[in-house]
């Protein structure tokens, strides 16, 4: 590889060719502070906060280090006392329009504009003037915009058009610009799919979840009223982020512990019911295969995924598998099966749900998610609101002791925890088919091939002598790619795809703890955080679904005509709608 030699604040340090001056700062352990920079994204030098200055043989000027590439020689000055004063003003007009509500704001202590504004000791503007104010946008049940709070960084462009969706960019010109949709529609009038990536690179409280946590705490108040949750896979794997643990710590036993002091009167495993599509799944593929239905199929646990598929690719839905997500068939579940035996009336329960995934919000509200009359589930909320509510409570989460999920919906296997990461869902669904179609309890589980964190996988995979081929793909553009590929005539060959709408699967949700933009950039969220799903599955004893106890319970008492039998019909499998990308 071609090294440089430059000096930076006078230290020598040897970088690749072709390095930009924040990429070599960041070789020689220093960080240059950045707002609209995220790398390989949104690489546009727009917002000035990233300025320093260099000399190449003229003299030092401002440059732009996110852009600006290295030359032999380089002098680079990153905290000068012109540098300093250049950030300080760049502040100081981003304040000038900025609503300063940092006392009550969801973002504060953890919003990048904040931290600057700190370090570098800028309160109040002196450019204060004309301030152009705008509504909030609360039409999604999954997202608010403020752009009161927008500091046109344009991050939440660049993710939304990386989703291959695209449904929001800058309108207007010089002091009235603004980041919205066009035409000023409201986001809910768009093919948003509600997929929240642009709620984690968002550095303020501009674009921030629906918070839905004033409904639990009232249904936690409300004595005619049984308030259960359940925790999605990937939750255990983040929650700690909130509360300063190293990324990629589970924390599975003091969540529960933290969610019975919220005062739940149970608390189940999200994961009993990732067991239960996979088995449900499965069975649904071997019908397909048998009787000649739809293939390949694709799975449809990310309800992202789905409302991608409904608005860019509705003539392509009998690809999608009819079960519900596991969300939703642990909600049915408990207001079936375990309403029953607990002798409590569905209607008084209220199912709560925490999740990766701001397109949860959203799925709740479909129709077709209502296997006793009521809602599956009632309010679904992101691992922030979760976090936030661990605080509100004066819970020292840290400390906690670790506890056990309630059983029996709180029972899974190591083929459920990995629902979290991309290649998951994949992985499961193998484990059971391998064990299926060979008749075998088969001890090698691993299907190495499916895992990582690419966009775009593929796998042949020999099951009893017969070669299946698979793919396995996260994130819109991803989809879009696998279903081109389906719209030529499926040239790959493949008979089963897993398809999640977030990069990395929901590790990387759109609801995951937001860690600051000079992290995303230097560390691998995706793959620490499914490092700790995997080895928690390596620890357990099951690792397949159908060997699943509560799988077995379930299908021996309640739905007793057997996998895709009526019963499990009507309350685990839902249909889809297409849809139109704009009511014209
Ligand atoms: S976005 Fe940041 S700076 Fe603005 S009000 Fe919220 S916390 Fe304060
Ligand atoms: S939620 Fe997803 S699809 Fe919707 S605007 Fe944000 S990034 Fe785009
Ligand atoms: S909404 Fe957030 S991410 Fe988007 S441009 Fe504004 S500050 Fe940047």
């Amino acid at each position: 590889m071609d090294m440089i030699n430059v000096k930076i604040n006078g230290i020598a340090v040897s970088v690749p060719k072709g390095s930009t001056v924040l990429e070599a700062a960041r070789i020689a352990g220093m960080e240059i502070p950045t707002l609209c920079f995220m790398k390989e994204k949104n690489e546009i030098g727009a917002c000035r906060i990233c300025v320093v200055e260099v000399n190449e043989g003229r003299g030092f000027r401002l440059v732009t280090a996110c852009v600006y590439p290295v030359s032999e020689g380089m002098e680079v000055l990153t905290n000068s006392e012109k540098v300093q004063k250049s950030r300080k003003t760049t502040l100081e007009l981003i304040l000038s329009t900025h609503d300063k509500s940092c006392l009550s704001c969801v973002r504060s202590t953890n919003c990048e504009l904040q931290k600057l504004c700190r370090d570098y000791g800028v309160e109040f503007s002196a450019f204060d003037g004309f301030k152009p104010t705008y509504e909030l946008d609360t039409s999604t049940p999954h997202l608010v915009r403020d752009n009161n709070k927008c500091v046109l960084c344009r991050r939440c462009v660049a993710v939304c058009r990386e989703q291959y969706v695209s449904v929001i960019g800058a309108n207007d010109r010089g002091i009235d610009t603004n980041i919205g949709q066009a035409f000023n529609l409201k986001l809910n009038e768009t093919p948003c799919i509600s997929c929240g990536q642009c709620t984690a690179v968002c550095p303020t409280g501009a674009l921030t979840e629906k918070d839905d946590t004033d409904k639990i705490w009232a249904a936690l108040a409300d004595p005619t009223k049984t308030v259960v949750v359940q925790t999605a896979p990937s939750v255990r794997a983040t929650l700690g982020e909130c509360f300063g643990m190293p990324i990629g710590t589970n924390v599975e036993g003091k969540m529960v512990s933290a969610l019975r002091r919220l005062g739940f009167a149970k608390v189940f495993d999200t994961d009993f019911s990732a067991d239960l599509t996979i088995v449900e799944e499965a069975n649904e593929l071997v019908q397909r295969l048998n009787n000649g239905g739809t293939l390949p199929m694709i799975t449809s646990c990310s309800p992202g995924w789905v409302k991608f598929c409904e608005f860019y690719y509705p003539d392509m839905l009998a690809h999608l598998s009819t079960c519900k997500s596991p969300q939703q068939m642990a909600g049915a579940v408990i207001k079936t099966y375990w309403a029953e035996k607990a002798g409590i009336d569905p209607k008084d329960i209220v199912s709560v749900s925490v999740m990766p995934c701001t397109a949860k919000k959203f799925e709740i509200g479909r129709p077709d998610q209502s296997a006793a009359g009521v809602p599956d589930v009632d309010i679904a909320i992101t691992t922030r609101e979760l976090g936030r509510m661990i605080d509100r409570a004066g819970i020292n989460f840290t400390t906690l002791p670790d506890e056990e999920f309630d059983n029996p919906l709180g029972e899974d296997t190591g083929a459920a925890v990995i629902f979290g990461a991309t290649g998951g869902v994949m992985e499961a669904a193998l484990r059971t088919a391998n064990d299926w179609l060979t008749g075998k309890d088969n001890t090698d589980v691993d299907f190495e091939a499916v895992r990582g964190t690419m966009g775009l996988k593929q796998a042949t995979v020999n099951i009893n002598g017969a070669d299946i081929k698979v793919a396995v793909a996260s994130s819109g553009s991803a989809a879009k790619v696998v279903m081109d590929r389906l719209k030529a005539g499926n040239p790959d060959g493949w008979t089963f795809i897993e398809i999640m709408g977030c990069p990395g699967g929901c590790v990387n949700g759109g609801g995951q703890p937001i860690q600051p933009q000079s992290v995303r950039d230097t560390v691998d969220l995706k793959a620490v955080r499914a490092k700790a799903l995997y080895d928690q599955d390596k620890s357990m004893a099951l690792r397949k679904s159908h060997d699943s106890p509560v799988i077995k319970t379930l299908y021996s008492e309640w739905y007793t005509d057997g996998f895709g039998g009526h019963k499990a019909h009507h309350d685990l499998h839902t249909s889809y709608i297409p849809r139109k990308k704009y009511n014209a």
